[in-house]
């Protein structure tokens, strides 16, 4: 737990600042009008399913101009599950899934019910939201705007608060329409222009799903979503607003190649009468019925062909999942390349014969490894920084804002060496 240093340094920073007005009165103007002159704007965009190995391969020129312009990780781990939701609830929050309790895509709450990416009274309930704070809800509760577009939970007034300007997630609105939209935010009247804009497109996940990470529809979807947001940055720079804005790109997870037919039934691993599957496809939540706990606690747990179990307190630490209510008693993961789906799905599957992608497998491995860019102010030209998690993105977004970040397990630390100035040391 990071909190109190990360606290501890931004009230330092704030002490800096007051110490040098006062110890320097002729520079005093000069340094509280820059302690208190807004901070540089962020955009923070999520290219959803965009692996680390996509970028630099020919796809993404404004992408690579940009990452060569300032920041780049070599990857970013993703949190465990490594799914969209789960991840992006991470991303601005600095907590673990575990933690921030959107444990997966599609879960159950001993209160709340069944919650489903699709079912957008669930989406909005901030019930499902409140375990965390993300970033814009402490930045609007330290006055300040923010804009964003359907990142996960902001459809939701979490703690009460919802984004100045927030649009709710619509699949049928083309990439280029939200980019625009976001664009007008970032470049209309002064006293409207958030201090947090947030993008979010799911168009490359959805064709390396559909065709595999290494398909034709992923590099062409690659290069559409790369020439919007060169659009976005052209439409910045002629405003004189693409150099003053703090831009840090991202991904939840990269994807991983299904062969065709590497599909079991869900069926096949537990019977409808045992369990309930709360979710299905790589991490399989198993939640079993009354009279089945004991018989099912004895044969799940431990390796079976295409997939491993665990009772949900004893997953490997590392994955920092297992303790919060929202999680089955036992949880499945699925072997790199292999889904399991509800019997009459996977006969589909079957059928179907074509190569396929997936993600929600181990983090640890290359094909989940996420991207991560940033440019702009704050940044240092040319960096390549060494792999990291995804909890540190948090603490840098509190950072760049110039807000106390809420209690997070991330640490500022690792992207240091791609900031321009030093952070007081954690
Ligand atoms: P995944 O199943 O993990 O690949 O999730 C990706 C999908 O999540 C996208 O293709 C979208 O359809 C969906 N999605 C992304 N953002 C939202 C949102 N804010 N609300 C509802 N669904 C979303
Ligand atoms: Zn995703
Ligand atoms: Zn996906």
């Amino acid at each position: 737990m990071r909190l109190p240093t990360f606290r501890a340094a931004w009230l330092a920073s704030l002490l800096l600042l007051s110490a040098c007005a006062t110890d320097h009165p002729a520079s005093a103007t000069a340094s509280s009008t820059h302690a208190t002159a807004a901070p540089a704007p962020v955009l923070l965009i999520s290219i959803d399913g965009m692996g680390a190995g996509y970028l630099g391969r020919g796809d993404t020129p404004r992408l690579d101009a940009l990452a060569a312009g300032g920041v780049r990780a070599q990857w970013m781990n993703p949190s465990y599950p490594a799914v969209t939701f789960p991840n992006h609830y991470t991303l601005v929050t600095g907590l673990r899934p575990d933690r921030h309790g959107i444990v997966h895509n599609s879960m159950r709450d001993p209160e709340l019910g069944l919650f489903r990416l699709s079912d957008a009274k669930a989406t909005g309930d901030s019930r499902w939201w409140d375990q965390a704070t993300p970033i814009w809800v402490t930045a609007e509760q330290h006055g300040r705007r923010t804009a964003i577009w359907a990142w996960p939970g902001s459809g939701a007034p979490i703690q009460g608060v919802r984004p100045s300007q927030y649009r709710l997630f619509d699949g049928q609105i083309p990439f280029s329409t939200r980019a625009a939209e976001v664009a007008g935010w970032l470049t209309g009247p002064l006293a409207q222009r958030p201090a947090l804009a947030a993008l979010y497109v799911e168009d490359v996940d959805e064709q390396g799903h559909g065709f595999g990470p290494g398909s034709p529809q992923v590099r062409a979807a690659l290069q559409q979503v790369d020439a919007v947001l060169g659009s976005l940055f052209d439409t910045l720079q002629a405003h004189g607003q693409l150099e003053r804005t703090n831009i840090v790109i991202v991904s939840d997870h990269g994807m991983a190649q299904v062969m065709p037919g590497q599909v079991i039934a869900v069926e096949d691993m537990v019977s409808v009468e045992e369990a309930a599957i709360v979710s299905a496809g790589q991490v399989i939540g198993v939640s079993p019925n009354l009279g089945f706990e004991a018989v099912l606690d004895q044969r799940l747990p431990g390796r079976h062909d295409h997939y491993a179990c665990w009772r949900k307190g004893e997953l490997p630490a590392r994955w920092h999942y297992g303790s919060n209510a929202r999680i089955p008693p036992i949880v499945c993961q699925m072997d790199e390349g292999w889904d399991a789906l509800p019997a009459a799905h996977a006969a589909q599957r079957r059928q179907l014969g074509q190569v396929r992608g997936s993600h929600g497998y181990d983090p640890a491995l290359a094909s989940m490894q996420a991207s991560f860019i940033a440019h702009g102010p704050a940044f240092r030209p040319g960096t390549v920084l060494p792999a990291f998690d995804n909890v540190d993105v948090y603490p840098l977004l509190a950072h760049l804002l110039q807000l106390p970040p809420e209690p997070n397990q991330g640490t500022l630390a690792t992207l240091q060496p791609g900031l321009k100035e030093p952070v007081a040391a954690p």
